[in-house]
């Protein structure tokens, strides 16, 4: 009954709750063993084919948004399924995990949203998470909002730096200047 409860708050799709505990500490940690469901059907993280050929089962631990005032650790089993279509063992898809994460795509979210407000460090305190990994999502996440450009017609670039929040963050503001292609006929 507790489990369900546990997999109703959680929503880790294609998982069950297997086990919950939670250790008094500061800040208290609350464990959830998760295995995926036994009927499947799995599918290939890489090309999305379904497969029910389990190749291996892998334990990982995963951090997951604070459950109260909890941090939260998840044990997942996951899966390597055999895939035809790619010809060989992938990792299963997981709707919540992306690939060679070790935390969960809410708090990957709420990681990023906080790093538009906040500094690495501080944003790393706050979710008890190591500062490489709040640097590199906030890093990947910036990467992700700039558009593919055009420079094809650019002629001078100026660049520079101002802070942000009493010194804790920089942004970066430049200008760009443009070759007018009808006047010099290009
Ligand atoms: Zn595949």
């Amino acid at each position: 009954m507790e489990r369900e409860v546990i997999e109703q708050i959680g929503g880790w799709g294609g998982f069950r709750v297997m086990g919950v505990e939670r250790r008094e500490g500061s800040p208290p940690q609350v464990w959830i063993r998760l295995e995926p469901l036994e009927s499947g059907p799995y599918r290939c993280g890489q090309c999305g084919q379904p497969t029910q050929r389990v190749h291996e089962r892998v334990v990982r631990q995963v951090r997951d948004l604070p459950l109260l005032d909890a941090q939260t650790f998840l044990e997942v089993t996951v899966l390597r399924v055999w895939c035809e279509h790619c010809g060989g063992p992938k990792r299963m898809a997981i709707d919540w995990l992306n690939e060679h994460q070790r935390i969960t795509r809410r708090l990957v979210k709420a990681i990023t949203d906080l790093t538009r407000f906040m500094a690495v460090e501080h944003v790393a305190r706050h979710y008890g998470v190591h500062w490489h990994t709040v640097k590199r999502l906030d890093k990947h996440a910036l990467r992700a909002q700039l558009e593919p450009q055009d420079f094809a017609a650019v002629r001078a670039i100026g660049i520079d730096e101002f802070a942000l929040h009493k010194g804790h963050r920089y942004a970066t503001v430049s200008m760009v200047t443009l070759v007018d292609r009808s006047a010099s006929g290009v």
